[in-house]
């Protein structure tokens, strides 16, 4: 993975930048400190490392625009991060770039029921909304597994999903408006309480454009009232292949479970040992399938699924009985990725989108891939979305082991596409997915995205390096002015 060289001449101005930085925001504001730069040299991807220039932490929108405008104004990089815990690298710092953290603006604006809306910050987390208004019986959906941690506004730049995205959409179906701010230091607001906006949807642009577009300030989402009744109900299968045929034949029975995840054996051993939940050890597949609604209907629909499911072959079938035995089923599942750090000292977590009827035979194909690449691998995925989240267990401290889940990890991804499915379900594509775009993207397609990004951001200022597999080469895509045939930067490297 190659980034792009580093300015040696920003470098050399490195105090003078902190200086400047320190002279727009209050104290405490600016780190420079290179100890505490650590603190930011990776994000969820923790196999790639860089310590920036500095890091600034505004309080307020007028200050997130202070910094983009000096940053614009002197062709300073800049990298937005909320709580870092992004698994692409889409956080990952450049050495001449500054980090702009948002986790400072961290308060709920208003809540306003009436509209069934909440405007926040974009430094507050996502289950922080719901708990602010649990107490009048809603929630906000879309419910990342880091939620405890991640922020609203990286769930926005990543277009996040989780296990209640299957019936409630994700990030991109829960947002009302946001207001974010452009690398000149503008100020734009779009959406607001209503359904609908006039004119091109800038807001559906903006969720999942992975911080290369607009730094996100404000986010007014959706909230929904939380159902009646919710029962969750745990299925295990001799296979995996007959797991996901009952997903495609849930589905296709016409249910839309509130959530749908598959966890292979691997998968159900080591969270069973962390966290236990009460999985059954003795199957090779689980799925855990959430039924909400009015409890009639909750009932009825866990009679249909069960039947689905015992036609498939489902030896174990447990229906919880209470809010706390559902909450566990959750817990195991949303804990599984720290689970299986206990058992491997590494770990990469992929990010691919399959069509659902394709499951049995991915799930083949890549225990087939396990075996040719040598390593580890266990399944955690969102199965009513094709979602899958392959976690490839390797040693980075043996030499070669980093390559090679690498290298099965791009497989996956390359099969992912093959049958029909994307690079990315949610996670986003940073610097991990980069340089399989052309995979999936021919050049006009990715010329095109290019475009948009240089209508935003012609400097290629904002996080540069990530997405696209080359640098944003406006001009010579030919989307930026070039008087007299010279070409603006000419110093900006090309990789
Ligand atoms: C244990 C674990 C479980 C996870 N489970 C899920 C899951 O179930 N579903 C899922 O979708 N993801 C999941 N993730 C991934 C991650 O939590 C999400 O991508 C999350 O949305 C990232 O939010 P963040 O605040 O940490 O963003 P960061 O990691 O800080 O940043 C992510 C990207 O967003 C950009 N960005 C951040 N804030 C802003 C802003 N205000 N304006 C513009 N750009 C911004 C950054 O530049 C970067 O490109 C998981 C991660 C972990 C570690």
């Amino acid at each position: 993975m190659e980034m792009p060289p580093p300015d040696e001449g920003l470098l050399a101005r490195r105090a003078e930048i902190a200086a400047d930085l320190e002279a727009l925001l209050p104290p405490g504001c600016v780190v420079v400190d290179g100890a505490a730069l650590k603190a930011y040299e990776s994000d969820g991807l923790t196999a790639y490392r860089q310590v920036p220039l500095a890091v600034t932490l505004p309080r307020s929108t007028a200050e997130v625009a202070a910094v983009l405008r000096y940053c614009h104004e002197n062709k300073v990089k800049v990298v937005p991060r909320g709580s870092g815990t992004g698994l692409s690298g889409g956080a990952l710092p450049l050495a001449d770039g500054i980090i702009l953290g948002l986790g400072k603006l961290n308060k709920i604006l208003e809540v306003d029921l009436p509209n069934r809306c909440a405007r926040v910050q974009p430094g507050v987390t996502n289950l922080a909304i719901s708990q602010a208004v649990a107490h009048a019986g809603f929630y906000y959906a879309p419910d990342p597994s880091s939620q405890i941690a991640c922020s609203i506004g990286g769930n926005v730049a990543e277009n996040s999903g989780g296990v209640h995205c299957l019936k409630y959409g994700l990030t991109t179906n829960n947002l009302l408006g946001l207001e974010f701010v452009t690398i000149e230091g503008e100020v734009l607001r779009v959406g607001g309480k209503h359904l609908e906006a006039g004119g091109y949807d800038i807001m559906g642009l903006l969720t999942g454009s992975e911080g290369l577009l607009g730094v996100v300030t404000e986010v007014t989402v959706r909230l929904l009232a939380k159902p009646a009744t919710a029962r969750a109900v745990l299925l295990g299968f001799p296979t995996s292949e007959a797991a996901g045929d009952c997903v495609a034949a849930v589905i296709a029975a016409g249910i839309i479970p509130g959530g749908m995840e598959i966890m292979d054996k691997p998968a159900i051993h080591c969270t069973e040992a962390f966290v236990n939940a009460g999985y059954p050890l003795d199957v090779e597949a689980l799925l855990i399938v959430e039924l909400d609604g009015p409890p009639v209907e909750v009932d009825m629909l866990i009679e249909r699924v069960s039947k689905i499911a015992a036609d498939r072959g489902a030896s174990y079938n447990r229906v919880s009985t209470s809010e706390a035995e559902r909450a566990n089923f959750w817990a195991g599942r949303k804990a599984a990725f720290p689970a299986i750090g206990r058992i491997s000292p590494d770990y990469i977590c992929m990010d691919g989108t399959i069509p659902r009827r394709r499951l049995p035979e991915v799930l083949r194909r890549m225990s087939e891939l396990s075996v040719q690449h040598g390593l580890r691998l266990a399944n955690v995925f969102h199965a009513g979305d094709g979602n899958l989240h392959p976690l490839i267990m390797f040693d980075a401290n043996k030499p070669g082991d980093t390559e090679k889940a690498e290298a099965f990890g791009a497989d996956i991804l390359r099969l992912c596409v093959e049958v029909g499915g994307v690079l990315t379900g949610e996670h986003g594509v940073g610097i991990e997915k980069r340089d399989l775009m052309p995979t999936m993207f021919n050049e006009t397609d990715l010329d095109q995205q290019l475009a948009v990004k240089c209508a935003f951001d012609p400097d290629s200022l904002l996080n540069p390096g990530k997405v696209f597999p080359q640098l944003a080469r406006c001009a010579d895509a030919g989307w930026m002015k070039v008087s007299g045939g010279a070409l603006p930067h000419p110093d900006l490297p090309r990789f």
